[in-house]
């Protein structure tokens, strides 16, 4: 009988494989489509479902923000008319699809946990929910938007229901009473919107944000952001990083107008400060948001007209998408205090984004905030690769369109490795055998 070594037999016992992808999002699945390109062997771990994300993570009605012809992979179009905003389990189901049509090896209900760089030869360690994977190199495909940021603005122990707008589901979920919702990006201007429309007496702090056109002159934004060059911008303007994007695919689609909204009912705020006894404050930057955020609007027309004529594009005059409407006494005298007993604001809906969590990568490769060091999604620690991060190498890296050509790179990033590495393998070969 063969004498047992445990350790030993534990370790012929680990799976390998060369590129371990954590998360089938649409990400990793952009992923495993280029890996698979490239020849280069590879699992992907997934906790939940393919998607998850766009299934279960997200409001009841949401629609995508860009049409069907755009937000999609070039592999697939969704099937239906190509100029709808189809709804999130249906993006969901192509993303399914998509992985199928080429048999992604994707396992789901599996959870990383652990990634650690070994010490005494090449690749990582990664201890996951159903045991250990040994994996030359690993590619973080876990979201750009992970953990859901609330600023400490008002303490938890109030009777106000406070929620994130990743935990937002739909009107019913929230009790009764008047609704704050503050951020106004795609995401907090969608819910308030909804809330409005559901007959809910609704207050929107709105902070610095750009606001496109939803179409203009017969082309959707998503095609004039494109034929622009905006998509590709590699960085944000200096200083406005934190500008969010306010568009939705949701009503057929319509720009976000944020003076529309106050006309219609909606009460709106400035940037939401600070809280003292039920009394919330709001500073005094209301008409400065709107006009900044009008201006991005008006110079995305301008361009798009300098582009027709210098193109001599046939496109149909648009003067509807010049006209403003009037401002609400809510913006012509800003409210910069509100006590939330005495409005019946029961809820306050925290629209303030995301933040990331690599925690479970155990190297010194992230900034003093936990963001990753990193040149288009390659790690500065080798062997660590990055994707769907916002800005990755430009502004549509953490969009559908976007994620597929940043994976294409990382996927060239990580064959040019494993040429390295082959050639260091055949050059020993060779001494050996002289
Ligand atoms: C409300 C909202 C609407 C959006 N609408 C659009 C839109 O219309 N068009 C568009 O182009 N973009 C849109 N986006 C942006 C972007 O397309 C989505 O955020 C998209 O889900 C990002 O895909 P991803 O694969 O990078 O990340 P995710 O979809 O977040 O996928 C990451 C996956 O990793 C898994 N995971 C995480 N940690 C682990 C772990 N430790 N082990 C195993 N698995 C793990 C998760 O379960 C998840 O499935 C929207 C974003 C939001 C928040």
């Amino acid at each position: 009988m063969r004498p047992t070594n445990p350790e030993k037999d534990a370790e012929m016992s680990v799976e390998k494989t060369d590129t371990l992808v954590i998360g089938a999002g649409q990400a990793g699945v952009a992923m495993s489509e280029h890996l698979r390109n490239a020849g280069v062997p590879h699992l992907v771990l997934e906790r939940d479902r393919i998607a998850e994300r766009w299934r279960s993570g997200r409001w009841d009605s949401l629609v995508a923000n860009g049409p069907a012809w755009h937000d999609r992979f070039p592999g697939l179009e969704f099937s239906g008319d190509p100029d709808a905003f189809v709804g999130k389990d249906q993006v969901a189901d192509y993303f399914e699809a998509y992985a199928k049509k080429f048999d992604a090896p994707i396992r789901c209900g599996v959870e990383v946990q652990e990634v650690r760089r070994n010490s005494d030869r090449s690749g990582f360690t990664v201890t996951t929910s159903q045991g250990v994977i040994e994996a030359e190199r690993i590619v973080a495909a876990t979201g750009p938007f992970q953990v859901p940021v609330i600023p400490p603005v008002v303490p938890e122990q109030t009777d106000i229901f406070q929620i994130h707008s990743a935990q937002y589901r739909n009107p019913q979920q929230l009790p009764d009473g008047a609704v704050l919702v503050v951020g106004a990006g795609s995401s907090g201007v969608q819910i308030a919107d909804e809330l409005m429309q559901s007959g809910r007496k609704v207050y929107l702090s709105v902070g610095p944000h750009d606001r496109p056109p939803r179409a203009y002159r017969g082309r959707d934004f998503c095609w004039w952001l494109g034929v622009l060059g905006k998509w590709d911008m590699s960085a944000p303007k200096p200083g406005t990083e934190h500008v969010t994007i306010a568009v939705s695919g949701a009503k057929g689609g319509q720009t976000i107008d944020f003076r529309r909204l106050a006309q219609e009912g909606m009460t709106l705020l400035g940037m939401t400060q600070s809280w003292d006894s039920g009394t919330l404050s709001f500073a005094d930057d209301l008409s400065r948001n709107l006009a900044n955020g009008d201006a991005n609007y008006l110079s995305i027309l301008d361009e798009a007209d300098a582009y027709a004529a210098q193109n001599a594009l046939d496109l149909p005059q648009d003067p509807e998408a010049r006209k403003r409407f009037p401002d609400a006494p809510c913006i012509s005298h800003p409210i910069l205090a509100l006590d939330l007993g005495k409005e019946n604001i029961r809820t306050i809906i925290w629209a303030t984004g995301f933040a990331v969590d690599y925690s479970w990568i155990k190297v010194d490769g992230f900034d003093e905030k936990g963001r990753p060091l990193h040149h288009r999604g390659v790690s500065v620690v080798p062997g660590i690769y990055f994707l769907g991060l916002p800005w990755q190498s430009r502004r549509g890296s953490s969009f559908i369109w976007g994620v597929w050509h940043d994976a294409k790179h990382v996927a060239e990033q990580i064959g040019i490795q494993r040429k390295y590495m082959d050639y260091h393998l055949e050059a020993s070969r060779v001494s050996e055998t002289a």
